[in-house]
C-alpha cells in the first residue's frame, strides 16, 4: 500500500493556480496598512514564522487563499463579497505588522 506525503496531500492539485504572497497585498494592505506585506506570520499547524509575501497565494475561487510555504497548509483566507468581507485567520496563530514608529 502506497502512503501518500501529507504535505503533498495538503497542497491544490494544479501548482499553476498559485501567486505569491504580493498578489494579495491590495487587500492584505487595505486591512493592516502598508507593512501588511511584509509584517510576519506564525502557522498554526507547524509554527514556522513567514513573510506573509512568502505565503502561497491560491486565487481561484471566491476569494484568496494563503498556505505557509513551510507545510502547505492554510494560513489565511480572504473572501471579499458586495458588502461584507471576511477573513479567517485560523491558520495563523501570530501577525506582527511593522507599525512604521520610530
Ligand atoms: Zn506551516
Amino acid at each position: 500500500m502506497e502512503h501518500a506525503d501529507p504535505a503533498e496531500v495538503e497542497r491544490p492539485d494544479a501548482d499553476d493556480l498559485a501567486l505569491d504572497g504580493n498578489a494579495a497585498a491590495g487587500e492584505l494592505e487595505s486591512l493592516f496598512g502598508p507593512g501588511a506585506t511584509v509584517s510576519l506570520a506564525t502557522c498554526a499547524h507547524c509554527g514556522t514564522e513567514q513573510a506573509v509575501a512568502r505565503l502561497g497565494t491560491w486565487s481561484r475561487g471566491p476569494g484568496l487563499v494563503l498556505r505557509c510555504c513551510a507545510c502547505g497548509r492554510v494560513a489565511i483566507r480572504l473572501v471579499r463579497a458586495p458588502t461584507v468581507l471576511h477573513l479567517d485567520l485560523n491558520g495563523v496563530t501570530r501577525l506582527r505588522i511593522p507599525s512604521g514608529g520610530r
